[in-house]
């Protein structure tokens, strides 16, 4: 059977791909430290889930208008004009399958293919913006942070990867692989560059709004790009509940476009009513509660220990010879570079030439599970992602047996002495 080129050449997400060997080791009885997936290990707040059980008991099992019910869009309304100073309505709202679904959306609706069109992405970046981007038929442009940034680009560089053909940047802070949050300050600042070209859109994803650390960088706060007069009429501010309420399975996201007079929100809701239709009715309640003042100090519950567990990693990664890796300062992340391990050669006789070779190795001999860095971008070559989003007796003992993985290396530039 015939397989359209635009699927058969996208990569299968390597985060889902790693998360697939954990599943598939574990039932084979293995005993796996899994640092792979994106996904908080807390279930999901009881009085969410009451709300969606309630919603079915009572019948909530028909269709629902395709972008959500009036109640569930104003809650997410009223909460970006509350805590993200965002001017819009119910209207400008769409309740989508996650926020994976809305950056697919928003990038088919901004994206015209066959003319070259490109998106700006600043890099290391999550494995399926660039697939997404080029699914649309965009040149998916990538501006590479450096390490000693924090993995942050500056204005400098956005401003030189813009080119006449540039139609959007994608945005996310905090970020998924790198852990690291953008300053209010240093956000603004390449939101002051995109201002001057008024062809370029955003897409804002704010998935880990929640999960910011000032315990680790003071006075760290969140800032949504579509606050700002200047470009609010051109951004699409993606966000779900998948990561801060602890929703994964759930599979609800939702993206909001007050710009063009509600013209760009309309193209976006046509397009899902010819593609998913609404997300399950009977979670349209839990998605109110979950935004309810109830449910917020279950939220900051998770997120302080999230903060903990990432004090707890960097503390033990720093002991970790030839790593070298920045603070996380937001979502569940650490992406340490692994380059003074390339060239090296595992007991098992193993030679290390990629990240992708240190992750299959770390796992195979060590039984540890990171997601390895090449496809997070270009300049994300050599690092390989871990998630803390499980317990401090697991990254304890994770970064113990990472420990003795490394010192068991032969003949690389970095030394079991060194870091
Ligand atoms: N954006 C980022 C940065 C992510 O890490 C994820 C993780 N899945 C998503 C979007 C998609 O989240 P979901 O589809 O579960 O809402
Ligand atoms: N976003 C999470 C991760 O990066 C979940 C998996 C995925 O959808 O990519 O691990």
């Amino acid at each position: 059977m015939h397989v359209a080129t635009q699927i058969a050449k996208m990569k299968e997400s390597a985060t889902l791909a790693v998360g697939a060997k954990v599943t598939a080791l574990k039932a084979k009885g293995v005993d796996v430290v899994g640092f792979a997936m994106g996904e908080p290990d807390f279930d999901t707040p009881r009085s969410i889930k009451q709300r969606a059980v309630d919603a079915l008991m009572a019948g909530m099992t028909k269709y629902a208008p395709t972008p959500g019910d009036k109640a569930s869009r104003e809650a997410i309304a009223a909460k970006l004009r509350a805590e993200n100073g965002i001017d819009c309505a119910a209207e400008h709202v769409t309740i989508t399958v996650g926020a994976k679904h809305a950056i697919f959306m928003a990038l088919q609706a901004l994206i015209e293919p066959g003319r070259g069109d490109e998106f700006i992405l600043p890099t290391p970046a999550w494995v399926s913006y660039r697939p997404l981007i080029e699914l649309a038929g965009g040149v998916c442009v990538e501006v590479a942070g450096s390490v000693e940034n924090a993995f942050r680009i500056t204005p400098q560089q956005l401003e030189a990867a813009i080119t006449p053909r540039t139609v959007g940047v994608l945005l996310n802070s905090p970020s998924n692989p790198c852990g690291v949050t953008y300053p209010a300050t240093g956000l603004r600042s390449l939101i002051d560059v995109v201002a001057n070209h008024p062809r370029i859109s955003i897409v804002s994803d704010e998935i880990y709004e929640k999960l910011i650390f000032p315990e680790i960088e003071p006075g760290l706060t969140h800032w949504s790009p579509a606050s700002d007069p200047r470009v609010a009429g051109r951004t699409v501010t993606v966000n779900g509940m998948s990561k801060a309420f602890a929703m994964t399975g759930w599979r609800l996201g939702y993206l909001c476009a007050p710009g063009d007079q509600g013209r760009f929100i309309r193209e976006i809701i046509k397009l899902q009513g010819q593609m998913t239709n609404s997300v399950p009715s009977f979670f349209l309640p839990a998605v109110v509660e979950a935004l309810s003042a109830r449910v917020a100090p279950e939220v900051e519950r998770m997120r302080a220990a999230f903060a903990a567990r990432a004090g707890l990693l960097h503390r033990l990664l720093s002991h970790v010879p030839g790593l070298q890796v920045p603070r996380s300062t937001g979502a569940f992340y650490a992406f340490p570079s692994i380059a003074g391990w390339i060239g090296s050669v595992t007991p098992a006789g193993t030679r290390i030439d990629s990240a992708q070779s240190f992750a299959d190795a770390l796992l195979a001999e060590a039984h540890v599970a990171v997601v390895p860095g090449e496809d997070f971008g270009e300049c994300a070559r050599h690092h390989v992602r871990l998630s803390f989003a499980c317990s401090e007796a697991q990254i304890t003992e994770g970064v113990l047996r990472l420990d003795r993985f490394v010192r068991s290396l032969q003949g690389a530039r970095a030394t079991a002495h060194a870091g």
